[in-house]
Parts: C-alpha cells; structure tokens; sequence
C-alpha cells in the first residue's frame, strides 16, 4: 500500500535540498531536451509487445510526447513544496493507468532507465558552464525515482485490485444460478450434436455442417466459461476437443460425403460423437468443482455489478487481440425515467427497472456480458459481433421495448423507450476508451431525439463537441 505521507516527506526532503541555481538549470534543460527524453522514453516501450499496440494507438508524436512533456516538465520544474500532493496524485493516476493497460512496473522502469540516462547526458553535454550543474543531476535523478516509486506502489495496488475482482468475479459467477447454467449449456450441446447426425443422415452430399465453435455453446466456452472455471486443465482440454471437432472431424465428414462413403461418414461421426460425450463429461466436472462463495449481482435487476467490468472487458480485449475477434458494447439508458418514477412511483420504476434487464437478457446471446451500469444504465459485452450486428441486437431491443412497453404484472402497462450508444472495439488497449465512444453515441443518440441506436463514429465525436 502507498503511504502518501511518507512519500510526501520524501518529495519535500528532495525539494529542500534543491538550490535556485539547479532549479533555474533544469527549467532550461526541460525546455530544450524535452523532446529527446520522450524519444529515449518511448523507444524502450515501442520494443515491448505487449506495450507497442497501445503505444502505437496513441500516436507517439503528438498525444503521447505531448502528455510526456507535461509530465516531465511538471516533475523537474514545480518545485514549491505545496505542489507536492497533486504532484504525488498525478504520479498515482499514472499508475492507475498503466495496470489498467497492463504495462508492467518492469517496463516503466527500465524505459524510465534510458530517459535518467538522457537527462544526464544532456546535463553533463550541456555547452555552457552552469553553476549548480552536479546538484541538478542529483536533483533530477532523485524526483524521477521519487515520482516512479509512487507509480509502482499504485500500479501494484490497481492490479491486486483488479485481481481481486477477477476473483470476485469468478466466485459470483459460480453462485450464479449455475444448475440452470449447466442444464442449459448441455442443452445447447445437445441440440448441436443432434442437428450435426441429422445433417449427416439426411443433408444432401454439399451440405456444410455448421461449426461446434460458432453454435450457443461455442460462444459460450469461449466468453463465459474462461471467467466462471479456474480449473485450466479442463478447460483446455474442452478447447482442444472443439477444435479436433472443428477442424478435423468435420472437414473430414465433409470430405467422405462428398465422396459418398458412407463406412467413413459413419466412423467419423462416431468419433466426433465420443468427443462431444468428453466435452459432456468435461463439463459436468467442471460444474461440480465450481467453489460457491460471495455473491456480487446487482440486488435489484440480477444483472452483473459494473466493479467486474474491468475484468470482463480486460478479457474480451485481450481474447481480441490474440484472436483477431471484434466485440461491440452497447450502453442501453432508458428514456426519461425521471418521469416515469414521478408519474408511478418509484417502486413501479424499480421493477421497470427489473423488466427491462428480462428483456436485455432475453434478447441477448449466451456469450454476452449483461451490466447494470447504472441507475437507469445498461451495459451489454456482446462478444464478437461487430458494430453492425450489434446494431441489430440494439434496435431489437428498442423496437421491441419500443413496441410493447413494460407489462408490469398486474395487467398494467408502462410505455417506455431506449436510447442506445453502439460501439465497436477499435485495438485500444484501454477499456474506458471503449466505453468513452459508446458513451458519446449514446449522448448523440439522446440528443438527436431519444427512442433511437447511434453506432460511434469520429463523427459522432465532433458532433458531440469533444
Ligand atoms: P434521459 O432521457 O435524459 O436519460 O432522462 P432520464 O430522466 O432518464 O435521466 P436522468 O438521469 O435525469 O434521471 C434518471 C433517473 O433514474 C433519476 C433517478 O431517480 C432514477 N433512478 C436511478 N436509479 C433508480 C432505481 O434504482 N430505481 C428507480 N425507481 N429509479 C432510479
Ligand atoms: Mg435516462
Ligand atoms: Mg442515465
């Protein structure tokens, strides 16, 4: 944990033994080699993969090196003690940032080792003679360490953090109704095999069999499964058999249809059926080892609580990237719900509240994240459609919403509508990135007249004036 006040003191002893001749120094050198510390700075990050897509999303020459001079300058040039506490603020939300983004303290460091070199060459290189030269690199060096050992600390705090909530997720995953989840994702296994023998036995010789992986159940070994299970073993063996399936069965299937052998076809389908039974077995032991701890859903509309989006979206971005995948977000905000708990009460508005999350689950897949977000905000993950398809899903709710209203039990109806902000993952390494752009489509879609979907564009930006 960060003890600001130790580190406030440590800031402070750095400060007083700073004389004016060294402040003056570094006030110019800033100025002149700011540049080239970004330069050293970046080079090392730009190197690391795991560092470089976001480095290389955020456009090194302008964004960054701008952000990068204001920190530096902001380290080497404030120099009044009463600075310090939003100088140590700044250090942490540096470090919020980088576990949110996953750069590790290592890499910090060691890039942060170039940029102390530069700063002292260009000390030591500077081609007049100053006075206070040899206080001013001690000076430098020590508000850079003292600055990068604020961010570690907090990085270090963000990702136990984050850990933990990946943690709680899992252990609310699996107090989730899972005996409903089991018997419906055996359900969805079933219902695949059995349409699979039927294709088989009475398709044409053409007929493609549809893919184990793209089916409800696929979708969901892919998304949900990896947060709920711990057991990786399992899990990995589920993932093998699929693709054995997939890639090998089914082709082959194909293969002897086409070539009307009807020995092969019958083989090869026994073998793809006694992996669908392993994936079965599988399955149950991994529901029966599933630990039954904390619950953490929303109370009142059983929707997932907003803290386990960081590790949800930090899953998705990162099965993204390794996969190529899309994934979309949509932010769901109800019209004018002020009216509507005004006019009814805010008990009706409550279980309006409860409908609509029915709705948004009925009307979502079975690898999709479902998030109340807030109030009257709705968070949906929908796991690989682009921005496109996740339109469609978003105008399927709002019409049917739309439509309908919110039958409320009791023969009574409330009308309501949706606005929704659509967006699509675009490579930022940063999920609030994401939810940023959503966010604004959603205000876009607010502001054009409320009852419609606006996907995110660049446009949309500017229109929304940011
Ligand atoms: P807009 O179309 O701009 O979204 O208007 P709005 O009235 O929906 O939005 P606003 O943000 O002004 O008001 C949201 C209201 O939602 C205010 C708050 O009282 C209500 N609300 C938030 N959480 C709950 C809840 O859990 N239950 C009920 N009944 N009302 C809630
Ligand atoms: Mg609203
Ligand atoms: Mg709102």
């Amino acid at each position: 944990m960060l003890n600001v006040a130790t580190m406030e003191q440590q800031w402070k002893y750095l400060l007083r033994h700073a004389s004016p001749e060294a402040a003056t120094f570094l006030k110019v050198l800033v100025e002149t080699h700011a540049d080239e510390f970004a330069r050293r700075f970046y080079e090392v990050l730009l190197k690391d993969a795991k560092a470089s897509p976001f480095i290389a999303h955020q456009d090194v020459e302008g964004h960054l090196s701008s952000s990068f001079r204001r920190w530096i300058t902001d380290l080497l040039t404030r120099l009044d003690a009463d600075d310090v506490p939003h100088l140590i603020e700044e250090q942490r939300r540096i470090g919020v940032v980088h576990a949110r983004l996953g750069i590790s303290v290592e890499l910090v460091l060691r890039a942060s080792r170039y940029m102390k070199e530069a700063i002292l060459e260009a000390i030591i290189g500077f081609p007049v003679h100053v006075r206070g030269r040899y206080r001013s690199a001690i000076l430098a060096m020590g508000l850079v360490d003292v600055a990068l050992e604020i961010m570690s600390a907090q990085y270090v705090a963000s990702h136990d953090d984050a850990t933990r909530t990946d943690e709680a997720y899992r252990n609310f995953a699996a107090t989730m109704n899972m005996s409903l989840e089991r018997e419906y994702q055996r359900t969805a296994l079933s219902d695949w095999s059995n349409r699979l023998l039927q294709d088989v036995m009475i398709g044409g010789q053409d007929t493609p069999l549809s893919r184990l992986c793209q089916s409800s159940f696929g979708l969901w070994i892919r998304h949900k499964a990896p947060a709920i299970f711990t057991n990786q073993s399992e899990m990995e063996s589920v993932r093998t058999s699929l693709e054995t399936v997939d890639e090998e069965l089914l082709p082959s299937i194909e293969a002897a249809l086409m070539a009307d052998n009807a020995a092969d076809v019958r083989r090869l389908t026994r073998f793809a059926m006694s992996e669908i039974e392993q994936v079965r077995t599988l399955l149950d032991s991994l529901f029966d080892h599933l630990v039954r701890l904390e619950a953490g859903s929303d109370a009142l509309t059983r929707l997932l609580n907003r803290r386990f989006l960081p590790s949800i979206l930090g899953r998705e971005i990162a099965l993204s990237r390794n996969k190529s995948m899309v994934f979309s977000v949509l932010m769901v905000d109800i019209d004018h719900f002020k009216a509507i708990n005004d006019r009814f009460g805010h008990e009706t508005g409550d279980r309006v509240l409860q409908h609509v999350a029915q709705i948004l689950s009925r009307l979502t897949g079975s690898g999709d994240f479902l998030f109340r977000y807030g109030g009257e905000e709705f968070l949906i993950v929908c796991a690989e459609l682009d921005a496109r398809k996740a339109f469609s899903v978003a105008e399927r709710i709002r019409l049917e919403v739309a439509a309908k209203g919110v039958e409320l039990g009791d023969q009574s109806r409330v009308s309501l509508t949706l606005s929704v902000g659509v967006a699509e993952y675009d490579g930022h390494p940063d999920y609030q990135h994401l939810l940023r752009n959503a966010d604004q489509a959603l205000y876009e879609a607010k502001a054009q007249g409320r009852n419609r979907s606006i996907i995110f564009s660049k446009d949309v930006h500017k229109i929304a004036g940011e």
